[in-house]
């Protein structure tokens, strides 16, 4: 919940935009401002408030408690020209929140948290636990000073910009140990503790069987992923308070699916109370990986430790057709969570700048798609986080095809849309694509020309509204007026045609024409052209296609 606190008449009517634009996320706190914001700061994870910074500060100084657990605060001035992240940047969520507040009341985010303002990852924001000198290796990585990163256990985590040599140290590491001066941990979730209990086990004994065998495996209990048993003892309240107490959530399995799981250490008790030879073993092994600690008991309690193999992030990646407002924030996202990025030369350009310092560019030049999916796929597999990147939606005559046919359920794969050349094309035209419509590549380098010719006859024959990509190359020229031709053998020679090239790029140019007075020679590589069904029309310059037929005189088709 966010908190809004508010003084003056300017500031009521700035804090009632940001309820109206976020509904059910806000309490407004009423009455004298000091009260008000003493109440929101105990009972919301976030605070806004229409205030000066000094008048914040005065009010919040005698309530500070820890970074890890006040609420991220942030201020508004009368004037809404600033959103000022005050405390909380990080572990308060203030310096998101404060560029949110700006994108709905126009105000320009204020965030000082060093790493954020120059755009380093902050150690303490990747998503993992992390122990030892924060600050001082935060600042080695700020100030350029060499620090070095000693991958021990592999986890996709975002770029962190280090090295192999250095006098400070970032360790990714499900190891037991305490980091020393100037060293980081980074804690990824690699481990499943398998656990069984008899009915009425004490959390006490679950906890110190759980924490007994990390001790003596040499494992850190801040790397636990989850705990797992079987469905049976989801209730058990030894297990489910152990783990509470461990801050990880409990899964459980069906005990046929545990019995299916081959296990060093079976044994007849379980098998007879819960219906599986294995609980411990079996729950930690269910998902594959690494048996570190096999089956251990006490009076009432067994666990086993797995260490999980590293499973790989490939995000698919659509940029959008060129301009950075249509590059979406899910798309910019995924460039800033990734550690590698996978891509043509000029759509790596195109984005270069919004990648976290230390991410590593793999770019090649066009052609070598084949080569690029496999790549990305690679990577992956060694567990890392890589972003695939296309132009328009990556899925549309792109890379997610290739690379997901390449890829196993070794890795993670997570796609985000982009908005495709034929989507950007229609809005600069008017409406083409109101009613059914079909895009068709006419690029023969991948599909022989008697199916394209098929596809492109039974659009002409269904009346679609074709939107072709690939349309003209040096090398292939004959293709479009061929496949023009034969949607004019079933349309009218005055059927709009629309010439978008370079959508949304700095030389972009939309044309408007006909089957009859296009001009195949004005087509190039980076243009689509989007043709018209029989009822698209020419509206004040703009290419239309009616939602139905019925309406359009003498057609009397039913489409509505
Ligand atoms: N994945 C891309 C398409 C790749 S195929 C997408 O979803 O848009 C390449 C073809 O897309 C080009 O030959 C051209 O026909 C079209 N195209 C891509 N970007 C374009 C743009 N900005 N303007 C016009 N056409 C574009």
């Amino acid at each position: 919940m966010i908190g809004l606190i508010s003084a003056t008449a300017a500031g009521a009517a700035a804090r009632d935009r940001l309820a109206a634009a976020w509904p059910g996320r806000t309490r407004v706190y009423d009455g004298p401002a000091g009260d008000a914001l003493r109440s929101a700061f105990g009972e919301c994870e976030r605070v806004v408030c229409f205030l000066a910074t000094g008048a914040v500060v005065r009010l919040i100084a005698p309530l500070l408690g820890d970074k890890a657990s006040d609420p991220g605060v942030v201020c508004v001035d009368e004037g809404g020209r600033f959103a000022v992240a005050l405390v909380g940047g990080h572990g308060g969520g203030a310096n998101d929140l404060a560029v949110e507040v700006g994108e709905v009341l126009g105000a320009a985010p204020v965030v000082t948290t060093a790493t954020d303002s120059v755009g380093v990852a902050g150690l303490d924001t990747l998503g993992v636990p992390v122990e030892g000198d924060v600050a001082a290796v935060s600042r080695a990585l700020l100030d350029g000073a060499p620090v070095a990163l000693r991958t021990e256990t592999p986890w996709p985590l975002p770029a962190v910009p280090a090295g192999a040599q250095g006098s400070y140290t970032v360790r990714v590491t499900d190891r037991a140990g305490a980091p020393g001066a100037g060293e980081v941990f980074l804690r990824p979730p690699t481990l499943v503790v398998g656990v069984g209990a008899s009915r009425g086990a004490p959390v006490e004994e679950v906890l110190a069987l759980v924490e007994g065998a990390l001790r003596e495996a040499g494992l850190s209990p801040r790397s636990i992923a989850r705990l797992a048993t079987v469905d049976a003892k989801a209730e058990e309240p030894g297990i489910v308070l152990a783990a509470g107490r461990l801050g990880v959530p409990l899964v459980t399995h069906p005990a046929g699916r545990l019995a299916a799981v081959e296990v060093p250490n079976p044994s007849d008790a379980p098998l007879a109370a819960v219906g599986t030879p294995s609980v411990a073993e079996a729950a930690a092994l269910v998902g594959g990986g690494e048996l570190l600690v096999p089956k251990r008991k006490s009076a009432m309690a067994t666990c086993a430790v797995v260490r999980l193999p590293a499973r790989g992030r490939l995000a698919v990646v659509g940029l959008g057709p060129g301009a950075r407002d249509l590059l979406t924030p899910r798309a910019k996202a995924e460039l800033r969570r990734a550690s590698v990025v996978v891509g043509l030369d000029q759509y790596v350009d195109q984005i270069r700048d919004l990648l976290r310092p230390g991410t590593r560019v793999l770019e090649s030049g066009l052609g070598a798609e084949e080569e690029r999916a496999r790549t990305a796929v690679a990577e992956a597999r060694r567990g890392r986080a890589v972003a695939l990147i296309g132009s328009g939606d990556a899925g549309v005559y792109a890379m997610a095809s290739p690379a997901l046919a390449e890829a196993g359920d070794d890795i993670d794969v997570v796609g985000v849309p982009g908005v495709t050349a034929a989507l950007a094309a229609g809005a600069l035209l008017g409406a083409p694509l109101g009613h059914d419509h079909v895009s068709i590549s006419l690029s023969d380098l991948h599909t022989p020309w008697e199916v394209i010719e098929r596809r492109v006859r039974a659009a002409a024959e269904a009346d679609l509204v074709v939107t072709f990509y690939n349309p003209r190359s040096r090398g292939r020229d004959w293709q479009l007026p061929k496949a023009l031709g034969m949607l004019a053998e079933h349309r009218a020679p005055t059927t709009p045609v629309g010439v978008v090239r370079n959508a949304s790029r700095p030389d972009e140019s939309v044309r408007l024409s006909t089957l009859a007075a296009l001009d195949p020679a004005t087509v190039d590589m980076m243009t689509v052209v989007v043709v018209g069904n029989s009822a698209s029309r020419e509206v004040a310059g703009r290419m239309v296609t009616p939602r139905g037929y019925r309406w359009q005189a003498g057609t009397g088709e039913g489409g509505r």
